[in-house]
């Protein structure tokens, strides 16, 4: 297989190769298993002496295209296809943490993020302890403890989108010897690159902007094989034998892919979080125009924005290429362009908010971003709907706080519709 380095041509052209006669769409395998002539083949496989796929489980072909492509976008040594981007998150966590160890990470991450870290894996006996990622490298340091075994931290926030200072995140990670993990849903590989800035390990919801027309779940785990677990004390569980696999010491036949193996024929073996054939199909083939859905968000989303910050019946707009964004900086340094969402305020609090929702015609109310139609969502009135006023307020979300997906629709029917529900 070639390799390119232009993000557009790997988008297209990466992870599926055929040969001779073969179909030039990749296919989509929907298969659980693979037919093999002796079994010493098979044996083989199972003690991961050969490679090869025996169960979906654990691999499968039109998911490893997927994977292939995704790695090549990043810039990681190989990636592993999940259910769902909750389940990339979780299996990271598995593969590097047990009962007694500690997670440190930024507060401002997803909601389905903050409740697995700081609630289903807190009741498992992984803690995490939430930093605000505007503190200094020093204050972030301190919240490491002997037993931390990861950082986490999202490239652009959702739905804050504040952009993480990767240098600063990446200086800890390594004062701590202790992989950086990143969740670059957001920004995608197309306008951000975590691997470039210092991550060890990037993660995805594809279900967001990869997949980009809201039809498939899926996560990514992407490994960007330049963590020394080999010389680390805190992972005995890479560098001491495995009695699942007759004793098999991970880095030492697998090198610096041993994080990416281990998180597939341990974590993805025993929990089984794949990925399905037909959603890793239904990403890979849109993740064709990335680049081009890319683009095009960012454009509308920085229109729409100007077009917010304009308006006399808005109060405040967040999107971080905006003069006012405290983030304005870290944007230019770390993204190509600022991606598809923004939050803004209506004037007339919480009643404003759900006025210019109820008039919306062409972005209608979904609690899903990142695909190519105008969305909105206002979170005091549904995900945030139990909280009172002030409780929203502590939790960074204002009453009138609505958050808008912007699609690749063309920009001036966007703000038509913007406009005249804001009237
Ligand atoms: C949606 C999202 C997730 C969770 O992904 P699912 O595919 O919905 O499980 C994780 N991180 C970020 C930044 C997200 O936006």
């Amino acid at each position: 297989m070639q390799n390119y380095k232009n993000l557009e041509t790997i988008a297209v052209q990466s992870g599926y190769d055929p040969q001779n006669g073969q179909s030039r769409v990749p296919p989509i395998v929907q298969s659980t298993t693979y037919a093999y002539d002796d079994a010493q083949a098979m044996a083989d496989l199972f003690d991961l002496k050969a490679v090869g796929h025996f169960y979906t489980r654990l691999s499968n072909p039109t998911v490893e295209f997927l994977e292939k492509k995704m790695a090549a976008l990043e810039g990681g040594i190989g990636a592993m296809g999940t259910a769902s981007g909750q389940s990339a998150t979780s299996a990271v966590v598995m593969t590097l943490c047990n009962a007694g160890d500690h997670i440190v990470s930024t507060g401002t991450v997803y909601g389905g993020t903050s409740n697995l870290l700081g609630h289903s894996f807190e009741k498992l006996g992984i803690k995490t302890t939430f930093v605000d990622q505007t503190a200094s490298e020093d204050e972030i340091f301190a919240a490491v403890q002997p037993n931390t075994k990861m950082i986490f931290a999202e490239s652009l926030s959702n739905p804050s989108v504040k952009v993480l200072d990767f240098e600063k995140f990446s200086n800890v990670a390594k004062r701590a010897g202790i992989p950086f993990v990143v969740d670059n849903t957001f920004p995608t590989p197309f306008l951000c690159r975590p691997i470039d800035f210092g991550a060890n390990i990037v993660v995805h919801s594809t279900s967001k902007y990869s997949d980009g027309h809201a039809c498939a779940l899926g996560g990514m785990v992407i490994d960007a094989g330049n963590f020394d677990f080999a010389s680390s004390d805190k992972f005995p569980s890479f560098n001491t034998p495995d009695p699942t696999y007759h004793g098999l010491v991970y880095t030492k036949t697998f090198g610096n892919a041993a994080f990416i193996v281990k998180a597939r024929t341990h974590v993805m073996r025993d929990f089984g979080m794949m990925m399905s054939p037909m959603n890793a199909w239904l990403t890979n083939m849109n993740l064709e125009t990335l680049p081009l859905r890319m683009e095009r968000h960012s454009q509308n989303a920085e229109k729409l924005a100007q077009f917010f910050s304009q308006h006399p019946n808005v109060d405040w707009v967040n999107y971080p290429s905006l003069p006012t964004s405290a983030d304005r900086d870290l944007a230019k340094k770390y993204l190509k362009a600022c991606s598809g969402v923004m939050t803004f305020g209506p004037k007339g609090g919480r009643q404003g908010a759900e006025k210019v929702m109820n008039k919306l015609k062409l972005a209608k109310i979904v609690t899903h971003v990142a695909d190519t139609r105008t969305c909105v969502l206002h979170p005091a009135s549904t995900t945030h709907r139990q909280l009172s006023d002030d409780e929203q307020r502590a939790t960074g979300i204002l009453p009138e706080l609505i958050r808008v997906s912007v699609g690749i629709e063309h920009i001036d029917d966007i703000i038509a519709d913007f406009s005249q529900a804001l009237s």
